[in-house]
């Protein structure tokens, strides 16, 4: 029989257990720092922000995770999700590469996020919280927690960057549908917004200024914790039944992957996938694995930002991090793929990047777009402006094992749909989308004020 189409699993295979690399690591990773003593943070720290559950999976050791049955019901909703073998785009580009996609646009909110944002809804709920406060970039965690939030009988307040805010109008109606409150960032809610709009009244925002009003809404409130939908640890593990849902698929086809691409924001949904896998290339199982995230040129944290401790936010009000960063301060031009849109990167991603386990590539906006196109028009599923980076990677790798007349195994994270991005598409169709300009004026200026740590 020849191959499926999509590989699938039954409701029973969704993951038990998420998987916590931190145990398979071979180096210790360095810890995240208190923003006001400098020192490691302690559990404390982070209970004002975050529940108690939360902060114990953000600095376990332990390998595995159970995850709650409740969570696993609600994954039931669109988990196992497929892992689709991309024949038509093979055949598009002529290769012998074989081409897989992991498909997260199944979920309600059509992207990864809501891998996360279930849990952390379950978790808050648990603990007696009443109320979320999160930022969103292009929409698609707003709109994951917003789900989440209303299956778990949870308010949600979403601060909203104003660039997206504006563009994509539809992302907050599904918000509100989910029974969210959203308004765009900088706003003058909050003293870190009004400070902002102060300076810079036009301001398109940026993830760090939204990541600090929404801090800010938790701190003021006692009955809302805030909500992160990528960066840190516990949300790097959440998404680990994407990968631990692809290996079980590639084996049920006989294959293990060459090549592992994804895009990277934050990093979560790449990580999702690639991190079950990074075990076997540290081990020598797979030493030849290829693993490769990509990112925007107009916000090229790992390609050019330098390995540091920064803040997670434009207010500093976050413990410092120790990633690549392109400096808490950078506010990157207006781009599609706001969810790309991050000063800086999970450290987990980011260690394995400083020690070259993992590789980074950074890709213009246009030939993403053409490379998000020509699977569209061969696959059918429109991708998010966010995972056409990935795409791109993709097909140059196929086309480089055209040349070579290898057939290699490429897997790639096709972390959501781009239903809700058409505007985009719209000016490439119409020819009108340009380069982001001006990031190295920008990026100069914000990497001048890294914080000093010694
Ligand atoms: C948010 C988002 C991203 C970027 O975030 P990561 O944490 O890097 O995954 C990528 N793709 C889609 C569809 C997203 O919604």
């Amino acid at each position: 029989m020849t191959e499926p189409t999509k590989i699938l699993l039954s409701e029973t295979e969704i993951p038990k257990d998420w998987y916590n690399v931190i145990a398979d690591l071979p180096f210790e990773m360095p810890p995240m720092l208190h923003p006001g003593k400098g020192s490691p943070v302690e559990p404390d720290d982070l209970a004002p922000i975050f529940p108690r559950a939360l902060v114990e999976q953000e600095l376990s050791t332990d390998r595995w995770v159970e995850i709650p049955q409740e969570v696993r019901e609600v994954y039931g909703l669109w988990r196992p999700s497929p892992l689709c073998r991309a024949r038509r785009l093979e055949k598009a580009l002529g290769t012998p590469a074989r081409i897989y996609y992991k498909w997260e646009g199944v979920s309600p909110p059509g992207s990864h996020k809501s891998n996360t944002s279930v849990p952390q809804a379950f978790y808050n709920k648990a603990e007696g919280v009443q109320r979320l406060a999160t930022e969103t970039g292009a929409g698609q965690w707003g709109s994951a927690l917003a789900f989440a939030c209303q299956l778990f009988d949870l308010a949600c307040k979403v601060y909203m960057v104003k660039v997206s805010y504006d563009q994509k109008p539809y992302r907050r109606i599904m918000m509100e549908t989910w029974g969210a409150e959203c308004v765009p960032s900088p706003s003058p809610a909050t003293e870190a917004g009004k400070r902002i709009l102060a300076e810079d009244p036009d301001t398109s925002g940026s993830l760090g200024i939204a990541i600090s009003e929404a801090v800010e809404d938790a701190v003021t409130h006692s009955d809302t914790k805030y909500s992160l939908g990528s960066v840190l640890n516990h949300v790097m593990l959440h998404q680990t039944v994407i990968g631990l849902e692809t290996k079980k698929q590639l084996e049920l086809v006989g294959h293990y992957p060459d090549v592992l691409i994804g895009c990277v924001g934050g990093g979560s949904n790449f990580a999702g996938l690639f991190l079950p896998f990074v075990a076997d290339k540290v081990d020598g199982v797979a030493p030849e694995l290829r693993i490769v995230c990509t990112e925007p040129t107009a916000c090229p944290t790992l390609t050019r930002g330098p390995y540091a401790y920064d803040f997670g936010d434009t207010a500093c009000s976050t413990p410092l991090l120790k990633m690549f960063t392109l400096g808490h301060a950078f506010v990157p031009p207006p781009l599609h793929a706001g969810g790309l849109r991050y000063h800086g990167m999970a450290p987990i991603i980011c260690a394995l990047v400083e020690r070259g386990i993992v590789e980074a590539q950074a890709y213009d906006q246009i030939p993403a777009f053409a490379a998000g196109l020509q699977f569209a028009r061969t696959e059918g599923f429109i991708p998010a402006p966010e995972p056409t980076h990935a795409i791109r990677a993709v097909i140059d790798e196929a086309l480089a094992c055209k040349e070579e007349g290898k057939a290699k195994t490429i897997v790639f994270s096709l972390s959501g749909h781009g239903h809700f991005d058409l505007g985009a598409y719209a000016a490439y169709l119409a020819g009108t989308l340009e380069e982001p300009q001006g990031c190295d004026a920008l990026l100069k200026q914000a990497l001048s004020c890294l914080p000093m740590v010694p």
